[in-house]
């Protein structure tokens, strides 16, 4: 079955079927409906045909405000069921054969708001715009190999900022080639009173980290985690020390050196 748009992606469909719409499709029970879904997208997000199918209307035109801003695209498949885009640049004319996956629109920019794709599957094309005659969208399924795949991210860090900063993570006071000056630098620092420790980062260099007095060996940097775990993690962690955690996301964006994996 049907495939669909771009911005699918974005998981911004609105599915609004069933909502009471004074410039929607008339219904045999005196009321109006939306009678389809709109689809939020930026202004010029390219549309894909989500049928094979032939195009029965491209209307264009440059009114990009009020309630019926943009153009028309309706076509037609070959169960005879015409998939109508409203609010959109038609780049495909009248009598044009297209395919699915193939890009036949463009959103329309909109004064009045933001800008969506609004998809009516009707019935058929004799039945015309009547709320008996549409399917909602969102009972249709969409084709598997269109389907974005969700796969959590876990590259999603969070970490102290450096005592420096503000923060209750450790300094990175010294960056060197060798294992054995770092441990020298080490010594020094320690001599003069300094809490100081070593690591071995992943980038095959040896770091030496001054921590704020009180702070040595708490944990400084957490992850990785999914963004809503990490979202929920740093809202807790903040308000547990009262001070401000830098997110990032991927491990030389830290401000400390990673050690070597293990
Ligand atoms: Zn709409």
């Amino acid at each position: 079955m049907p495939i669909y748009l771009a911005s699918r992606k974005d998981g911004n469909r609105d599915f609004a079927f069933h909502f009471r719409d004074a410039e929607g499709a008339p219904s045999s029970d005196g009321f109006r409906y939306h009678s389809a879904v709109d689809w939020f997208a930026p202004a010029n997000t390219l549309i894909e045909a989500p049928v094979d199918g032939i195009v029965v209307e491209s209307y264009s035109t440059s009114d990009v405000s009020g309630p019926v801003f943009g153009g028309v695209l309706k076509l037609k498949d070959e169960t005879g069921m015409v998939w109508v885009l409203r609010h959109v640049i038609p780049l495909v004319s009248y009598g044009t054969k297209v395919l699915s996956g193939s890009t036949v629109a463009k959103v329309s920019p909109w004064t009045g708001g933001t800008p969506h794709l609004h998809l009516e599957i009707w019935k058929n094309q004799y039945g015309g715009y009547v709320h008996e005659n549409m399917i909602d969208p969102k009972t249709v399924t969409w084709v598997e190999e269109y389907k974005v795949e969700e796969k959590p991210d876990l590259s999603f860090y969070y970490e102290e900022l450096p005592a420096s900063q503000g923060g209750a993570g450790p300094d990175v006071v010294g960056t060197y080639r060798f294992a054995a000056y770092a441990a020298g630098a080490q010594l020094l620092r320690r001599a003069r009173g300094e809490t100081v420790s070593r690591l071995a980062g992943d980038d095959g260099k040896f770091y030496v980290l001054r921590w704020a007095p009180g702070t040595y060996g708490d944990k400084y940097r957490w992850g990785p985690f999914t963004k809503e775990d990490r979202d929920s993690a740093l809202k807790r962690r903040e308000s547990v020390t009262s001070r401000a955690m830098r997110a990032f996301k991927g491990r030389n964006l830290s401000n400390f050196p990673w050690p070597k994996a293990s």
